[in-house]
């Protein structure tokens, strides 16, 4: 090597090793010919340690198969290629020195595969370059966190913690667009809490608040997973059946139903109990909205209340559209 060579991988070497990415190099047996500082200050491997060595023998906690893959595909295309945190959170088993994590919290990395040149032309080695990106890791991580909260807070009612109105009328929209393209089943049921008004009258607002939480924790527990409640307005709530016949969906009805019947809502030394009136209709092609479908199941919920509350009343599409055209 000459003196102005010489000179020139002395001032590499000094970038290479100020720099804030790690740089390892290896050859095509893994060996390393190159651990810039970074490398060594997170690894705790000196350079005379793990230089000419195998980068797997020295580190064996690396994803090898997952790493020597990536490489060969460096070497194979002659190409450079990217890893993201996203992909996999860290390669390189290092800490991340930020002064909250204290050192405790594993280092998110993005990688960069290069291949190298020899001087005859042909791809002889390839360098990895490891950037830790916790900071950005961590702040995405937080956005999407404080996304999803959000949209979970946008689509559900705090007293209840069942859908609501708004988002359950998007459902209910969605379900009678599946049922108009694929003319399956699907059973829409309304229900209102009887005589709620002296619940609030005789116990208290709050007791009244305890009643619909009751209500909301019995519906919770006797719908499928499948099913879809929210909370409609005050003391009225709407449940989807899909795939769900109304015949069917009288199983459902009759359970809830009683068992509303028979739970208690104790206010200091008194217990409260209330029934509910329920209107069902099941969907059906001449429907012309999802609108008009929760018409028909209000109005089999109107009937309930006028027969005599605690019982339900499904809306008999057939009868109406004799009616329509008699
Ligand atoms: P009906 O059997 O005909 O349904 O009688 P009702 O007394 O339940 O009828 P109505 O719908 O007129 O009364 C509902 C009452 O529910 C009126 C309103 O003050 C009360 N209410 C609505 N939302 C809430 C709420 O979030 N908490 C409490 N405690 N009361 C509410
Ligand atoms: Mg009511
Ligand atoms: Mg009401």
């Amino acid at each position: 090597m000459n003196e102005i060579t010489l000179a020139d991988f002395h001032l590499t070497m000094q970038v290479m090793d100020n720099i804030d990415v790690g740089v390892v190099i290896i050859d095509k047996h893994y060996n390393v010919m190159a651990w810039n500082t970074f490398m060594q200050a997170y690894s705790g491997i000196s350079s005379d340690d793990i230089m000419g060595r195998n980068l797997f023998d020295v580190l064996d906690d690396l994803p090898e198969e997952w790493l020597k893959n990536k490489i060969e595909s460096t070497f194979k295309l002659g190409m450079r290629s990217f890893t993201s945190w996203e992909d996999r959170p860290s390669i390189f088993n290092f800490s991340n020195f930020s002064p909250i994590s204290g050192g405790s919290e594993l280092m998110y990395q993005n990688l960069i595969l290069t291949p190298l040149k020899s001087l005859h032309g042909d791809f002889s080695h390839v360098c990895l370059s490891v950037t830790d990106v916790s900071d950005i890791a961590k702040n995405k991580t937080h956005l999407r966190e404080s996304n999803k909260q959000l949209t979970h807070l946008s689509m559900t009612d705090r007293l209840t913690q069942l859908y609501n109105r708004g988002h359950w009328e998007t459902c209910l929209a969605e379900e009678f667009e599946r049922c108009r393209q694929t003319q399956t089943p699907s059973t829409l049921v309304m229900f209102d809490i009887d005589h709620f008004k002296k619940v609030n009258d005789t116990f208290g607002h709050v007791a009244g608040d305890g009643v619909i939480r009751i209500v909301s924790n019995v519906l919770r527990r006797t719908k499928r997973q499948s099913d879809i409640a929210g909370r409609y307005g005050g003391e009225e709530f709407g449940v989807i059946l899909p795939y769900t016949s109304s015949e069917m969906g009288q199983y459902f009805t009759e359970r809830l139903r009683q068992r509303i019947e028979q739970a208690r809502v104790n206010v200091d030394v008194r217990s409260i109990n209330v029934t509910i009136s329920l209107g069902v209709c099941e969907w059906y092609p001449e429907l012309r909205n999802y609108e008009q479908w929760l018409e028909h199941a209000d109005k089999a919920l109107y009937i309930s209340k006028q027969s005599g509350r605690n019982q339900s009343t499904v809306f008999e599409a057939l009868v109406e559209q004799e009616k329509d055209t008699a």
